[in-house]
C-alpha cells in the first residue's frame, strides 16, 4: 500500500484526512509526522496560507521520500481587511492560546456591529511528491462573528465564528456538522482528485 503523509501531529487532522480518503475508495498508509519524529517542524516563513501548507508538504516529502499532505489555516475578518489571517494562531502573541487569541479579537471588534462581522475560516491544502511535483487547492467557511462566545466543541475561533445559514457556533456544533462544512473538509475533499491523480 502507497504511503501519504500528513505533516502534522493532530490526530483530529488525521482521522478527518484518513475518513475523507476512505470514502472516496483510496486505499492508503496515511501516517502523521509523528511517524517521523528525528525530522524537524519547519518554520512557516511563508505569508499566505498556501505557501506555508506548500512548505510543510514539500518539507516532508523530501526528507521521508514519500507523498506528503499539509494544510495551513486560520480565521479571515472582513472588517480587519483579512486578518489575523496565517497570524490567527499566535494573534494575541503566544502561539496557541486559543483564548487569549479570541478575547484580543473580541476586543478589538467591540465597536462593530453584526452586519459588518463578515469572516471566514480559510484553510489550504498541499499535496507534494519527493521530486518536486506540488499541488495547492483551497477551502473556506464563511459566517459572522458573535459578540461573545458559545459553545464548547471545537477549538481556537470556533465559540464565535457563527457560519452562514446557520443559528448555532462552530462550537455548538457537533464535529460532524463542522467537518462536513468546515473550509478544512471542503480543502481536504478538493484533494481527493489531486492524490488520485498523483499518488494513486
Ligand atoms: P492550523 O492551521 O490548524 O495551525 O490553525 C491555525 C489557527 O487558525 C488555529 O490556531 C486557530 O486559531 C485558527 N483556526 C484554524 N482552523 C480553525 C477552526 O476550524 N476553528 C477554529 N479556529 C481555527
Amino acid at each position: 500500500m502507497k504511503r501519504l503523509i500528513l505533516a502534522t501531529r493532530n490526530a483530529g487532522k488525521i482521522t478527518e484526512l484518513h475518513a475523507i480518503l476512505a470514502d472516496a475508495g483510496l486505499d492508503l498508509d496515511l501516517v502523521g509526522a509523528d511517524a517521523y519524529p528525528d525530522i524537524p517542524d519547519v518554520k512557516e516563513t511563508g505569508v499566505t496560507f498556501a505557501e506555508n501548507a506548500l512548505l510543510k508538504a514539500h518539507a516532508l516529502a523530501r526528507a521521508t521520500g514519500h507523498p506528503a499532505v499539509a494544510d495551513d489555516s486560520g480565521l479571515c475578518v472582513d472588517v480587519l481587511g483579512g486578518a489575523p489571517g496565517i497570524f490567527s494562531a499566535r494573534w494575541s502573541g503566544t502561539h496557541g492560546d486559543d483564548e487569549a487569541n479570541l478575547n484580543l479579537l473580541l476586543a478589538q471588534l467591540g465597536d462593530i456591529d453584526t452586519p459588518h462581522r463578515g469572516a471566514w475560516f480559510a484553510c489550504a491544502a498541499a499535496l507534494a511528491l519527493p521530486d518536486g511535483t506540488e499541488r495547492v487547492v483551497e477551502g473556506r467557511l464563511n459566517g459572522t462573528l458573535r459578540h461573545t462566545p458559545s459553545g464548547t466543541h471545537g477549538f481556537g475561533y470556533d465559540p464565535i465564528l457563527q457560519p452562514e445559514d446557520e443559528t448555532r457556533t462552530c462550537a455548538e456544533l457537533t464535529p460532524a456538522e463542522k467537518n462536513a462544512i468546515s473550509h478544512r473538509g471542503k480543502a481536504f475533499r478538493a484533494l481527493v482528485p489531486v492524490v488520485r491523480e498523483l499518488v494513486g
